[in-house]
């Protein structure tokens, strides 16, 4: 199977986020937001898989339109202060999908880990395929709520409708439940909450390895093996545990960790290297 990863421009975020902040909940959150030191530009990457059952896209990137001006809401801290964007047009993953001879009109499923802007912004690209999404998150990010709490439901396309991801008790190493998605059986989601209350992971078996595709369960493969909670998860209990079987998965199969703003993630899966483990 191949396994492509699309770069949709980059997201400077404060180091806080990135490395794990200071405080519970939202004095965390206003920490983070208080914090004056920036990443340097993180890299938005979106997935795609040749699987022989069709076309996979695992998040969508980010938009360009980011640019224009009162595409974010100027009234929300976290776009004041929080974030910065860096797309140009070409760096979408419908352009880039193209180019490399997978029309986004192809794709069987989308899997969406969350719907942050970084992850839904190309969401324009895919009318046609299957799109999922966690229950919770939908629902977290749905409306004026959803507003307030970071998401841009105002920004979905209008056929949006996504499939709403019930999740089995079947287990999957460390994840007591997940959602089998492939008939084959080698792609599964499964739950990791923390980051957004509604966050799912996909795990890819392939030739006896593992593909982790994490979204923002960490932002590195670094912070994953520290057990480093970010800046911005409101329910550090919650995106503790999810870390910790995460860990517990990657530990106990090979896998290749792929985070979604992972400098150091396209080239681990160009080299197909494992994460190493004391
Ligand atoms: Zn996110």
């Amino acid at each position: 199977m191949r396994i492509h990863a699309i770069q949709t421009g980059q997201v400077a975020v404060k180091k806080s986020q990135q490395q794990g902040g200071r405080g519970d909940g939202p004095i965390g959150l206003i920490n983070t937001l208080l914090d004056s030191d920036w990443t340097e530009p993180l890299p938005i990457y979106a997935w795609v898989i040749e699987h022989p059952e069709g076309l996979i896209v695992i998040d969508t990137g980010e938009t360009a339109r980011t640019a224009e001006p009162g595409y974010f809401p100027g009234w929300h801290p976290y776009y004041r202060w929080g974030a910065r964007m860096f797309v140009e047009p070409e760096e979408e993953i419908g352009p880039q999908m193209e180019q490399s001879g997978l029309p986004a009109g192809e794709v069987r499923w989308l899997v969406l880990t969350h719907l942050h802007t970084d992850h839904a912004g190309g969401l324009a690209h895919f009318p046609q395929a299957q799109i999922l999404v966690s229950g919770t998150e939908y629902e977290q990010a749905s409306g004026f709520p959803g507003r307030l709490r970071g998401y841009l439901p105002n920004r979905w396309p209008g056929w949006f409708q996504p499939h709403l991801v019930d999740f089995q008790p079947d287990p999957v190493g460390p994840f007591p439940e997940s959602y089998p998605l492939t008939q084959a059986g080698d792609l599964c989601l499964v739950p990791t909450p923390g980051h957004s209350p509604g966050h799912l992971s996909v795990i890819l078996q392939d030739h006896g390895l593992s593909y982790f595709f994490a979204g923002d369960v960490s932002y590195t493969e670094q912070t994953l093996l520290d057990q480093v909670v970010d800046g911005v998860s409101l329910d550090r209990q919650t995106a503790q545990q999810s870390l910790a079987r995460t860990l517990e998965y990657v530990q106990a199969q090979p896998t290749i960790y792929l985070p979604s703003h992972d400098p150091a993630a396209a080239e681990r899966l160009t080299a197909q290297q494992h994460v190493i483990h004391a």
